[in-house]
């Protein structure tokens, strides 16, 4: 792979996560000139920065008082959204027992205090790289090449992993289907290029109209989308449904066998309790969805119906 293809270890976070200010600047003023540094002075001040930001890496000081860092590596571990940032521990001492259970909580290596400056930059580089090397080839396999959107190996692979963290949270789960009207026809009209640019138009205004991070837009098929839409009850996934509709609308795509002249999608939408889609029950919620997509190409269209 071209290291080109990925961002510089410039723009790489790295947070540095220490009780002590002095191990933090001492850190910092080693890292700074070659990473993006950030820092946390608590376990808690740790994970809530993890989940806004993701860092690249977190070099992760062994003993802090309240939380300390094989209780910070396992909360990040145990969130999807967490689970792949790179943990590097820096300690002071450490027996074979707690090496043993860093290893096992998914650290990825250990730097002993006091640091080895030249060590602990080769060491950072080396996890960063795998790390961003895979962040691409994630990328590069869970999403679609034409339109950026997730893929279907996306919604094989990731998004179980999604709806068990929202069924642990005893949250609900939106499911909206999504398939763009007289489609056969625009690439008809216009051929299959600007086919392709109408998808990717679509596609777009769908991701624009659902902004929240753990929304996701997946193309399903051809000329179909799933949207899901987690943390929602039925309301809230009928206005997202009918935002969408309006919004396509909105963008007036010319399309001279559409409806009013302009590209239109039918939507059809459910809502399941999270806990009641985990494992092969996702089929069945997005049969649900489909079922009722069905229901708004028959009446007419250019609508949504859940
Ligand atoms: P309906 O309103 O009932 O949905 O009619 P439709 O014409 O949209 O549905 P149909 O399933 O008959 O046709 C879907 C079309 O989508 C046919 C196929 O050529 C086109 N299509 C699927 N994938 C792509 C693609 O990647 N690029 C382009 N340009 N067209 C695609
Ligand atoms: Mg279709
Ligand atoms: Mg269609």
């Amino acid at each position: 792979m071209n290291r080109n293809a990925l961002k510089p270890f410039k723009e790489c976070n790295v947070l540095i996560v220490d009780d002590e200010s002095m191990s933090r600047l001492l850190l910092e003023s080693l890292l700074s000139s070659i990473f993006a540094c950030s820092e946390a002075e608590s376990g808690k001040e740790a994970i809530e920065h993890c989940s806004a930001h993701k860092p690249d890496l977190v070099l992760l000081d062994m003993n802090m008082p309240d939380l300390d860092g094989l209780d910070v590596c396992r909360a990040l571990k145990a969130n999807p959204e967490t689970k792949d940032i790179p943990v590097i521990f820096v300690t002071a001492t450490l027996d074979v027992d707690s090496e043993n259970a860093c290893w096992e909580i998914g650290a990825s290596d250990f730097v002993m205090k006091p640091v080895i400056a030249s060590t602990l930059i080769h060491r950072i580089k080396t996890h960063l790289l795998n790390k961003l090397k895979t962040d691409y080839l994630e990328l590069m396999t869970f999403h679609d090449q034409l339109t950026g959107q997730y893929n279907r190996m996306y919604l094989t692979n990731e998004i179980p992993l999604l709806i068990k963290q929202v069924a642990r949270d005893e949250a609900k789960v939106g499911a909206i289907m999504i398939d763009i009207d007289y489609f056969k026809l625009y690439n008809d009209t216009y051929g299959h290029l600007k086919g392709d640019e109408c998808l990717k138009q679509v596609a777009k205004i769908l991701a624009d109209t659902v902004r929240r991070p753990k929304d996701a837009v997946i193309r399903f098929g051809g000329e179909e989308f799933l949207v899901l839409i987690p943390y929602a009850d039925l309301q809230g996934v009928s206005q997202i449904a009918s935002r969408l509709v309006t919004a396509v609308r909105e963008a007036a795509i010319p399309h001279e066998k559409g409806i009013d002249n302009n590209v239109s999608i039918s939507v059809g939408y459910a809502v399941r309790h999270a806990k009641d889609v985990i494992d092969d029950e996702m089929n069945s919620f997005i049969e649900d969805a489909d079922v009722l997509l069905f229901e708004a190409k028959e009446s007419g269209r250019n609508q949504a119906v859940g």
